[in-house]
């Protein structure tokens, strides 16, 4: 691949919506480095937002320069700024050893050919020198602008999926987004590794992680379909995989703006783990309790959902069948069947709310106890079936209710 030459390429650096804020608070005191994907997607005609930072010498006062919010995350010195709502992570050039596969690397000072040495691939080991009479100009790992040419994703070493088996998931990320091709080397030590069983050697957290990750592709259908061809899904639970493309789609498609995509991608690729079994991996894999509690009831509750909202003829009788489940669990049940029941209520009946509460009702003589929350029910699903308009009517609704209720 053709690199322009170290003036050009600053200028294309320099124009980078984060580059301006970052470039006037570096000196020449010590070398920075813009690296990885950011350095790729630059080459390949992107304009990264984000951008990796490596610094040969102390990260903390170059992190300090920049003036924004630091977050330091280790002793290392690598750390996270936020500047003018633009994040730039940092980190001292290093390399790393691993105590045994799966382990977390230690980490020694090194110069920057090292440092990109220790990389994923060989796409993401390129580095543009930012400061100093260098600035501009490139340095790479062996055959990374062939293989930037070429489209191809290629490891840097032979014992790298072992090493760090999350680099499997990775793969699956960049192929998929990127569509690149994996160098067929790459694939024979990938299969190898997961032969070998090298994905339960990583701590279950780190493997969420990257599965978060994967589920905030701008494409996850495409990205969970890498993981499954590549063998990983599998590796990482036999259940584990999107088994229906269109559905997922369809789903996706349902899903409102407000809905968590990275969520639902999950789901879909995990409805066929039997649910104490799904349960357990979400926990393994140090998903947050809302994560788990509504990824486990969308992947779980779609199928009965949606035969329930088939059956549904009111709108009160499909906001009740939906119940408290979360826009995810609707989005799916909807892509199972019942499309027209699903949109209603993601587009409309889900907003609806009454204009009285509880108070009201005690205000208006009702003791506290169940009669108020079945009168309020009974409001809503009056006001959703358009039975109702108004505050008074509502009222009058809902001291019915508790009245025969009591
Ligand atoms: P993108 O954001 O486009 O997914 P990125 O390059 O910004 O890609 P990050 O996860 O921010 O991805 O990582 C930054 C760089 O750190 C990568 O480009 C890669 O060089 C390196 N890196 C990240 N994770 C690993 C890993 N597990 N093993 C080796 N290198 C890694």
């Amino acid at each position: 691949m053709e690199v322009p030459p170290p003036n050009e390429l600053l200028a294309k650096v320099r124009a980078l919506p984060a580059a301006p804020v970052l470039l006037d608070h570096l000196t020449d005191a010590v070398p920075v480095y813009l690296v990885g994907g950011g350095v790729r997607d630059l080459l390949l005609g992107g304009r990264p937002l984000d951008l990796d930072l490596v610094v040969e010498g102390d990260p903390a006062p170059v992190a300090a320069a920049l003036g924004g919010d630091v977050r330091t995350h280790d002793r290392f010195g690598t750390s996270t700024v936020v500047v003018d709502g633009f994040t730039y992570d940092l980190a001292r050039s290093r390399r790393e050893t691993y105590a045994h596969p799966g382990a977390l690397p230690d980490v020694s000072p090194a110069p920057l050919s090292e440092d990109l040495l220790r990389r994923d691939f060989t796409v993401n080991a390129m580095a543009v020198a930012l400061v100093g009479p260098a600035a501009g100009s490139l340095e790479s790992a062996p055959l990374a602008l062939d293989d930037l040419e070429r489209h191809s994703l290629r490891v840097l070493h032979d014992a790298s999926f072992i090493d760090d088996p999350t680099r499997a998931l990775r793969l699956a990320r960049y192929a998929s987004r990127l569509e690149f091709e994996i160098e067929p080397h790459t694939h024979a030590l990938l299969d190898s590794a997961l032969d070998a069983r090298a994905i339960e050697t990583v701590s279950g957290s780190r493997i969420g992680a990257e599965l978060r990750l994967l589920g905030r592709e701008r494409d996850p259908v495409s990205a969970l379909r890498s993981l499954g061809e590549l063998g990983i899904a599998h590796a990482i639970h036999p259940a584990l995989g999107l088994d229906d493309e269109p559905l997922a789609r369809r789903a996706l498609a349902l899903l409102p703006d407000d809905g968590r995509r990275d969520w639902l991608a999950l789901v879909l690729a995990a409805r066929h783990v039997p649910p104490p079994e799904l349960a357990y991996l979400l926990a393994t894999l140090a998903f947050e309790a809302a994560d788990r509690g509504a990824i486990l009831a969308a992947a779980t509750k779609a199928p009965a959902l949606a035969g329930a909202l088939e059956r549904a003829r009111r709108p009160s009788e499909v906001a009740d069948a939906v119940g408290d489940g979360g826009p995810e669990l609707v989005s799916l049940a909807g892509a199972l069947g019942p499309e027209r029941q699903a949109r209603e209520w993601l587009g409309r009946l889900r907003h609806v709310q009454l204009e009285i509460g509880g108070n009201d009702m005690i205000e208006a003589g009702v003791g506290q106890g169940p009669a108020i929350g079945l009168g309020l029910h009974a409001a809503l699903s009056a006001k959703l079936d358009g039975r109702v308009e108004g505050r008074d009517a509502e009222l009058r609704e809902a001291l019915r209710t508790a009245q025969d209720s009591g």
